[in-house]
C-alpha cells in the first residue's frame, strides 16, 4: 500500500455521473430517479494503474475511499479501501458519506471496521436552479468482506418513516455513532445521584464508559468543535455542537487528536482524542455527555433508538417498495474485486 499523500488527495477529482446506461438497463421511465455514481479518482492510483480494492493500511490517517471503476463508470458502488477519518476528501464524497451515516448510523460497522466492505446504493437526485444538487438515499446494500450482505430501504409510512432492514424493522440510529469502539458503561446518567462521600445530591451529567488509557475517542455525530482544552473537573475536554443544536462532550481525555481546534468541522466517528483520567477522575474512562438548550440529558439515548417495525397494516406497502428497490440495487454494478 502506498503511503498517504495529502497533496495527492487535494488533487482528488470528484465527479458525479448520471448513469444513463443504468437507466437503459432498467428500461423504465422512473423519471425522478437516477442511478448515480460518485467517482473519486486518486491520481496516485491512476499512476499505479491499479485498483487495490481491499488492501489493508497500517495508518488510519491514510484514509480514503475509492469508487470502483474497473473500466467504465459504474453506478452506486463504493468500496472501503482504507477506513478511518480522512483529512482530505472531495466535497462530494463528504456529502455522500454523511448521508450514509445519517441514514444508517448504528446499523453499519464503524469506519475503521469497514476494511474491504462494499456499499451499493440507489439514490435520487434533484438539481436546483442555482446549480446545487440534492441527493437522497433510497436503498443501501452493505456487503462485508466476509458474510452475508445487509440491505436497508427507505420507507415513508403513515406512522413511521426512515430506513428499515429487510424484515421491516427500523433499528438504526440516525447518524449518531458510538464515541468508543466498545461501550462498557460503568456509571449511567443520573440527575439525582447522591455523592457517595459528600452525601449530597450531585448529578451525574453524563455516562461513564470504562476504557484503557489511550483508547481512541470519536465524534458521535458531525458538527463543529466548540471546545478543546482543560475544562475544570472535565479535565481535557472536547465539545462538539451538532447541526440540531445538541452539544456533546468528551471528558477526562489523555490527549486530543492532533491539530484539533475550535471551529473545526468533524464528521461522525472522526477521531477527536484518547481516553484518559484527567480532571476529577479516579481512573481512565470517558465521561460522555449531551446537552440541549443548556440542559444535560442522557447522552446514551442518542445512540440507542427503539427498534420499531412497520405496522402490520402497512406491511404489504413496505414489501412492494422493498421489491422495487431490490431490483434497482440488483441492477447497480458490483465492484470487481
Ligand atoms: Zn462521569
Amino acid at each position: 500500500m502506498e503511503p498517504f499523500d495529502p497533496d495527492s488527495s487535494r488533487r482528488t477529482i470528484a465527479t458525479l455521473d448520471v448513469a444513463l446506461g443504468c437507466i437503459a438497463i432498467l428500461g423504465l421511465a422512473w423519471i425522478p430517479f437516477f442511478c448515480w455514481s460518485v467517482s473519486l479518482e486518486k491520481s496516485w492510483a491512476r499512476a499505479a494503474g491499479e485498483r487495490t480494492a481491499a488492501a489493508p493500511s497500517a495508518s488510519t490517517e491514510a484514509a480514503h475511499r475509492e469508487l470502483v471503476t474497473p473500466e467504465q463508470e459504474q453506478a452506486g458502488a463504493l468500496v472501503w479501501v482504507s477506513p478511518g477519518p480522512s483529512a482530505a476528501r472531495g466535497e462530494l464524497d463528504e456529502v455522500f458519506l454523511d448521508e450514509i451515516d445519517d441514514a444508517l448510523g448504528s446499523c453499519l460497522p464503524d469506519d475503521d471496521h469497514r476494511e474491504g466492505a462494499t456499499i451499493r446504493l440507489v439514490a435520487d437526485e434533484k438539481g436546483a436552479e442555482d446549480g446545487s444538487r440534492d441527493t437522497h438515499i433510497l436503498a443501501v446494500e452493505y456487503r462485508p468482506p466476509v458474510g452475508e450482505p445487509s440491505r436497508f430501504y427507505e420507507f415513508v409510512g403513515h406512522e413511521l418513516q426512515g430506513y428499515f432492514d429487510a424484515t421491516g424493522t427500523q433499528a438504526c440510529s440516525t447518524g449518531w455513532r458510538s464515541p468508543l469502539a466498545n461501550l462498557r458503561r460503568t456509571s449511567p446518567f443520573n440527575p439525582r445521584r447522591m455523592h457517595p462521600i459528600l452525601r449530597r445530591p450531585m448529578p451525574h451529567q453524563g455516562t461513564d464508559f470504562g476504557a484503557p488509557k489511550g483508547t481512541p475517542v470519536y465524534a458521535s455525530y458531525r458538527g463543529t468543535i466548540s471546545f478543546v482544552g482543560p475544562h475544570g473537573a472535565h479535565g481535557n475536554w472536547v465539545a462538539i455542537v451538532h447541526p440540531d443544536g445538541t452539544e456533546t462532550g468528551y471528558a477526562h481525555l489523555s490527549k486530543f487528536a492532533q491539530g484539533l481546534e475550535v471551529g473545526d468541522q468533524v464528521r461522525a466517528h472522526q477521531l477527536i482524542g484518547y481516553v484518559g483520567s484527567t480532571g476529577r477522575s479516579t481512573g481512565p474512562h470517558l465521561h460522555f455527555s449531551a446537552r440541549a438548550k443548556g440542559t444535560y440529558f442522557d447522552a446514551e439515548t442518542l445512540l440507542t433508538p427503539p427498534a420499531t417495525a412497520v405496522p402490520e397494516a402497512e406491511r404489504h406497502v413496505f414489501l412492494k417498495v422493498k421489491a422495487e428497490l431490490d431490483q434497482r440495487l440488483d441492477a447497480a454494478p458490483r465492484p470487481a474485486h
